[in-house]
């Protein structure tokens, strides 16, 4: 298997803005606070979304409204519970409406642009490394759900991408009957030579069912690249539940490398690539134990403290080369 390592420049500490904002974090604890106490919602107690292990076994993670657990055998961070899946997506529609369309601003859009150009290269170059004699282009790719949660997304597509064909499958209230019907139909009608699963898997209240769609309806050898957030990365070993990324109702499911490895060979799918491209996990910890003085961590708080940007940039190569930076990315074949 391929495990690249992508090594660039870090972002400037004060350039950061993928800290969620307070206002964010507390609309999204409100909703599921909300959901929690609606009677006729339906909540699912489950194992392991990753290795499948059953809960006793595992340590809490954070006993926040919904209990968060970590698996000890494959390291995965999960709810114990999640909401049915067409409630959830009835909830994530609402919360989109709400927020309005903020991100198109032309200064969003180039905040992320980074981001965008990162994805069309990850395809890129995986098709370039995937392409035989016998095929393995990838003219057609469906986008699921990313477009909904970055609005600007799409345009940046249309100026970036043209080399192929996009289809944009936003969360759609009409569309969404919670048993991803929406991406079943669309697989069906119109097959594509590749799915992009960016963020979603952290969201859904069902990860396995959603790869199972994509698996019984999509043609064989079709690639499905998934980016997700990554359980074994830096931030979530030493922060746990106060990293600034963990926001439980976006976080539902944080697999871990081998996690994720275990779902997906169990549903029938070949991992051609893994890697843990993240940048930022060095100067978000960085910036944690600058700005709050009193926390102590042994080690981690003084070498963040007196770390200069070669140390910090040296430390974010090290994440990527062991896959243990914050953000993950599989390539699946079906
Ligand atoms: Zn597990």
């Amino acid at each position: 298997m391929y495990t690249p390592v992508f090594i660039d420049d870090l972002p400037d500490v004060s350039s950061i803005s993928n800290r969620k904002s307070e206002l964010y974090r507390l609309t999204r604890a409100r909703a599921l606070a909300d959901l929690l106490l609606d009677e006729t919602a339906n909540w699912q107690e489950r194992a392991c979304p990753g290795c499948g292990q059953d809960r006793s076994q595992s340590g809490n993670f954070s006993q926040a409204m919904v209990p968060f657990h970590r698996c000890s055998h494959c390291n995965t961070i999960y709810a114990a519970r999640v909401p049915d899946q067409a409630r959830l997506e009835a909830l994530r529609t609402r919360l989109l409406a709400e927020a309005g369309n903020t991100e198109t601003s032309a200064a969003a859009g180039s905040r992320r642009e980074f981001e965008f150009v990162s994805i069309l290269n990850w395809i890129r170059l995986t098709e370039a490394r995937t392409a035989t004699s016998a095929g393995g282009l990838l003219p057609h790719v469906l986008d699921y759900r990313f477009c909904s949660e970055s609005p600007a997304w799409p345009g940046a597509v249309e100026r970036l991408g043209k080399n192929r064909d996009w289809r944009f499958m936003p969360l759609d209230a009409k569309a969404a009957a919670g048993n991803f019907a929406d991406l079943r139909d669309q697989l069906q009608a119109n097959p594509p030579e590749a799915v992009l699963l960016n963020t979603e898997m952290d969201r859904v209240a069902d990860p396995a069912g959603l790869l199972r769609v994509i698996r019984a309806n999509a043609p064989r050898g079709t690639l499905v690249f998934v980016a997700t957030s990554c359980a074994d990365g830096l931030e979530y070993e030493i922060l746990g539940a106060d990293s600034p990324s963990f926001v439980p109702l976006d976080r539902l499911n944080i697999f871990s490398v081998k996690g994720f490895e275990t779902l997906a060979r169990e549903l029938g799918y070949e991992p051609l690539e893994i890697s843990t491209p993240g940048r930022l996990d060095a100067v978000i910890l960085q910036r944690y134990f600058t700005e709050i003085e009193n926390a102590d961590v042994p080690f981690w708080s003084g070498f963040f403290r007196e770390a200069d940007k070669d140390r910090l940039r040296d430390l974010q190569i090290l994440l990527q080369r062991s896959l243990r930076s914050g953000v993950m990315r599989f390539v699946l074949k079906t």
